[in-house]
């Protein structure tokens, strides 16, 4: 299984339109952060955990000509925008690769796309025709792979990291409930959200999400979901050795 980070920014993306700081100015191309989005490559198909923001960009950057299922963490834009654009897969291989969401996010797909989901309006325009499928807790098979719904708090909202195998993708949350460690024990690699230096009401900082990554001890973790507060090179120097920033396109392999 090989799995790349698509993006590894905030709502915002970095740089953020406008911004002249110097995170936003800066030439490391790991200061580039489009929106998050993960691919998972597995026996010749490919799986999308959220169509993010970025989400054309995205396939167009990483050459992907076929996907065949998307999971969804939750329902906010920077994870979810892309969604009409999984149109180009539907066209290409003649049907929309199923989509898995928890309740709350495919009742907000469902509203926010409601074009895709309600009566035709108008003929010819193209619509995403995306089977949904409604997911709970509970572990389920995708594609020869186990998935492992990962419950997460992120700010007020209930949302879902995943875990499959020894790769778990925890991104926007503010906290790990106590059921949810067990699901992460064993893990070689975690992709964690780590927004910025400051605390913040709904994502962890750098700090709280080092203690986080210390209680779940994986072989490695690398930081998610950053800001344009997180300059990579500075940063990177003052976290532990088993605790990196990720930054776009960055792929590793797992067994
Ligand atoms: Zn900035
Ligand atoms: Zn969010
Ligand atoms: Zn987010």
């Amino acid at each position: 299984m090989k799995v790349t980070l698509l993006g590894t920014g905030t709502s915002t993306g970095v740089p953020m339109i406008g911004c002249g700081c110097r995170i936003c100015r800066s030439t490391d191309p790991r200061d580039k952060r489009l929106r998050v989005s993960v691919l998972i490559e597995h026996e010749e198909r490919n799986i999308l955990i959220d169509t993010s923001a970025d989400f054309r960009q995205q396939m167009l950057l990483h050459k992907v000509t076929h996907l065949e299922a998307i999971l969804y963490t939750h329902s906010h834009n920077d994870h979810l925008a892309g969604f009409d654009d999984i149109r180009a897969f539907q066209f290409l291989m003649r049907k929309a690769p199923a989509c898995y969401a928890d309740g709350p996010t495919a009742a907000h797909i469902r509203r926010t796309f409601d074009y895709a989901f309600g009566a035709a309006t108008q003929a010819g325009g193209g619509l995403p025709e995306v089977p949904l499928v409604v997911i709970d807790e509970q572990p389920f098979d995708l594609l020869g792979l186990r998935i492992i719904p990962v419950p997460l708090i992120h700010g007020m909202l209930s949302i879902l990291g995943f875990r499959i195998g020894g790769f778990a993708y925890l991104t926007d949350c503010s906290e790990i409930p106590e059921a949810s460690f067990p699901l992460l024990e064993g893990l070689d690699t975690l992709v964690l959200d780590g927004l910025r230096h400051k605390p913040h009401p709904t994502h962890f900082s750098i700090s709280e999400a080092v203690l986080v990554a210390e209680r779940i001890a994986p072989r490695i973790t690398y930081l998610t979901h950053m800001n344009h507060d997180v300059l990579h090179k500075q940063t990177e120097r003052e976290l532990p050795e088993s605790v990196r920033l990720a930054y776009d396109g960055l792929s590793f392999n797992l067994e």
